[in-house]
């Protein structure tokens, strides 16, 4: 029988937990002109900060990592900062207290440590503390994040807020999507959609400010799909080691090998978040083989260093069947979520993999 060579790392969640008067580990601020990419965001922002225009409430929309948190954080900065107009000077008392996490009047919520949601209890003492008059005599800001980690009582306590928002109040959600929040919160937000960046800037922020090299960095910028906050995390480094084993690991089975797959799955399954980082690769890897497949050309893949492995996926399959096996590797990872039982699920996912050589 093959012995799973996998190894079973167990992948922190990316959504850190904070508590409250506690500075988050992403906690991060910066003047305007120090963000990455998002042009024209920041200039709507600037533009309504300048004419006293800002929005009671936003909705920062996108995927995880593309720095929706900095720019709010980077708002609220230069809303407090004593120095400037329009931006931050990054030295004043206020930008230093935004900095640490301890200004008086803008405050982050995320679920507290251990809890998986954020409660009603956490958005009423923040709707008290958004009444309040703001110390600067500038404005108070509350920066949700995730929000669509807020439960139902929560969003509900959440609208009566939005619909008589305080004075001088600004209120941030932060989310990587709308499911989850309430159709009445969210047309009560102004939305900002931020897009992943262009890999071409993730891979030059790595070269040039965290001295990687160009083609270490070009991997990690593709395979983050321009989430800088994951090609910079120590867990994408890890997925591109890890990667390299699943790949080798598939690769050596063969449709009648049926303990090999199985005892894959069973490798796989017994950690919930590495059999849903396995798949959420899977995916990827598809997507990679599907693009290569209609296009011909490598330039918008993930999988950089595996095209040679790609090319002959590509050549031996359908559009059709890599299709379908992309799409079986998003419901399994869905089964999964839903607490479907893992290894069954694998088995039956790697089958069809197993299967298709
Ligand atoms: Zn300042």
């Amino acid at each position: 029988m093959l012995v799973v060579s996998c190894q079973l790392v167990v992948r922190p969640s990316s959504k850190k937990p904070t508590t409250k008067n506690q500075t988050p580990k992403t906690f991060k601020d910066m003047p305007f002109s120090d963000i990455i990419g998002h042009r024209k965001q920041l200039e709507s922002l600037r533009w309504a900060l300048e004419k006293d225009r800002l929005h009671h409430a936003y909705l920062f929309l996108g995927p995880e990592g593309v720095g929706k948190r900095a720019v709010a954080l980077s708002l609220a900065m230069a809303i407090q900062c004593r120095e400037n107009e329009g931006d931050s000077c990054g030295g004043c008392a206020d930008c230093v207290q935004v900095r640490g996490g301890n200004h008086p009047d803008v405050r982050v919520v995320g679920p507290l440590t251990g809890k998986r949601e954020i409660t009603i209890q956490q958005v009423r003492e923040l709707e008290r503390e958004l009444s309040y008059r703001a110390f600067s005599g500038r404005k108070k800001i509350a920066v949700v994040d995730p929000a669509f980690l807020m439960n139902f009582s929560a969003q509900n306590a959440l609208l009566k807020t939005l619909e008589e928002p305080p004075k001088n109040s600004l209120l941030i959600l932060v989310s990587t999507s709308t499911g989850g929040l309430l159709p009445t919160l969210l047309s009560r937000c102004l939305r900002l959609s931020f897009a992943p960046l262009p890999t071409g800037i993730v891979a030059s922020f790595l070269v040039t400010q965290k001295g990687l090299e160009r083609e270490e960095a070009e991997l990690l910028a593709a395979m983050s799909m321009g989430s800088l906050g994951k090609a910079v995390s120590p867990e994408m480094k890890e997925l591109v080691q890890r990667r390299g084993v699943w790949a080798e690991r598939i690769g050596s089975l063969a449709p009648e090998d049926c303990r090999g797959w199985m005892a894959l799955a069973e490798g796989l399954a017994s950690v919930r978040e590495e059999s849903l980082e396995f798949l959420e690769w899977v995916g990827g890897w598809y997507r990679d083989v599907l693009i290569y497949c209609v296009t011909g050309s490598s330039q918008e893949i993930s999988n950089l260093d595996m095209e040679k492995n790609i090319k002959q996926q590509a050549d031996r399959h359908s559009v059709e069947r890599i299709l379908y096996l992309f799409s079986q590797a998003i419901k399994t990872e869905a089964s999964i979520r839903r607490n479907v039982n893992r290894r069954m699920v694998l088995e039956n996912f790697l089958m069809q993999i197993v299967h298709s050589f």
